[in-house]
């Protein structure tokens, strides 16, 4: 009773709000200048920031890894984070929005801390590669909960082809952060653990 009370309040709140912005209807019926619409696109910009920025960092961890298999998975995760930005590309112009990046504060802080245990580790060692695991996995986890959000709020909008394309990328995300897990668990900590 109440949830529903509540949620009434702020379906109210929220159409009075809307009612401000300028809301046009597109030619397939969507309202792609509600406020909404630009918060997505705005959190769309801020992800493409942080693909782009970690399309040049993962050649950094490739070089820093001690193991080539943890080597082969930044190197693969390259390619795919290519494939990430164009993706977005393609996204933007589903949306005829321009593809444009801005900063993502949370990328740049997780970057920063990848550089820094590159710097606290020992190349040569497999702590290294378990450190490099653990930045990688912050990453990977970011992306995942940011591409899962944005992906229900294509659904919302209707943005069906965008959101299948968000979708893509999520998958592509989970995938790499089992992989990581799987060469944690299969040799680095114990190789770790060893020195
Ligand atoms: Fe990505
Ligand atoms: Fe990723």
């Amino acid at each position: 009773m109440a949830t529903t009370e509540k949620s009434k309040a702020t379906t109210t709140k929220s159409a009075a709000k809307t009612k401000t912005a300028a809301n046009t209807k597109s030619k397939t019926g969507k309202m792609e200048n509600s406020e909404f619409h630009e918060f997505f696109v705005d959190e769309l910009k801020d992800i493409y920031w942080a693909e782009k920025h970690l399309v040049k960092a993962l050649p950094k961890m490739k070089k820093a890894a001690t193991s080539p298999e943890l080597a082969a998975a930044f190197e693969k995760h390259t390619q795919e984070t290519q494939t990430h930005i164009e993706t977005l590309e393609q996204v933007f112009s589903l949306l005829e929005e321009k593809a444009a990046a801005k900063k993502c504060d949370a990328m740049a802080g997780l970057l920063e801390e990848a550089d820094g245990i590159i710097e606290d580790t020992d190349a040569g060692t497999m702590i290294r590669d378990a450190g490099l695991i653990l930045a990688a996995q912050k990453v990977e986890h970011y992306e995942i909960a940011t591409y899962g959000t944005l992906k229900v709020f294509a659904e919302n909008m209707g943005h069906t082809e965008v959101a299948e394309l968000l979708g893509q990328t999520l998958e592509n995300e989970k995938a790499t952060d089992v992989a990581l897990t799987e060469c944690a668990v299969s040799f680095v900590n114990e190789a770790a653990s060893q020195e």
